[in-house]
């Protein structure tokens, strides 16, 4: 069940585009356990072996085969109400990420489903594992963030509802990003 779950939502990211082969992590939240997909696994063809189970708190023999976004979703679970997280690469939300410090979805499903996105890591070094404090404490305002220049980080009840804020934000960004390229350009003198 808990594998089925993880197979068809790791399937659609990557059949969507929205991670590369071995890009983006998932996890649900079970007490005060975390399962997490496996550090360096493919999200678009699961299996059983590549979900690992580690504590919220504290780490354990399984501790180092977890993603390497392990200490983020840890500290997302500890400071939100969040029982699932993707974390993806969306093409369009990224681009935008590298130009602007807020995503503001144009279209109303996006707006109802993910509202304002903070654009966060402006300034600071941008690396797998790194933000985790800043990501959190902006999780307990809204359901979505995006990393400057590197991913989303998606929350929910369930691993679903995560994975739907993620779609509807990559969503919004593309229609930004086409309506952007049909403004006019200024005409050089
Ligand atoms: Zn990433």
């Amino acid at each position: 069940m808990i594998l089925s779950q993880f197979q068809s939502v790791g399937r659609d990211l990557f059949a969507r585009g929205l991670v590369s082969s071995t890009g983006g992590n998932l996890s649900i939240r079970l007490g005060d356990r975390i399962i997490i997909t496996r550090r360096g696994c493919m999200l678009g063809c699961l299996e059983e072996h590549d979900l690992i189970e580690t504590g919220l708190n504290k780490n354990d023999r399984s501790t180092p085969l977890a993603s390497i976004e392990l200490s983020v979703h840890r500290l997302i679970y500890q400071k939100t109400t969040a029982q699932a997280i993707v974390h993806a690469h969306p093409p369009n939300a990224v681009a935008l990420s590298l130009v602007e410090t807020e995503i503001v979805p144009n279209c109303i499903e996006g707006l109802s489903l993910v509202g304002r996105v903070p654009v966060l890591g402006w300034n600071m070094e941008v690396k797998p594992g790194c933000l985790g404090d800043v990501i959190a404490k902006a999780l307990e305002q809204c359901r979505i963030v995006m990393v400057h220049g590197h991913g989303s980080f998606g929350t929910g009840q369930l691993l679903e509802e995560a994975y739907h804020c993620t779609t509807a934000l990559e969503e919004s960004c593309h229609v930004i990003c086409l309506l952007k390229s049909l403004q006019p350009k200024p005409i050089k003198k």
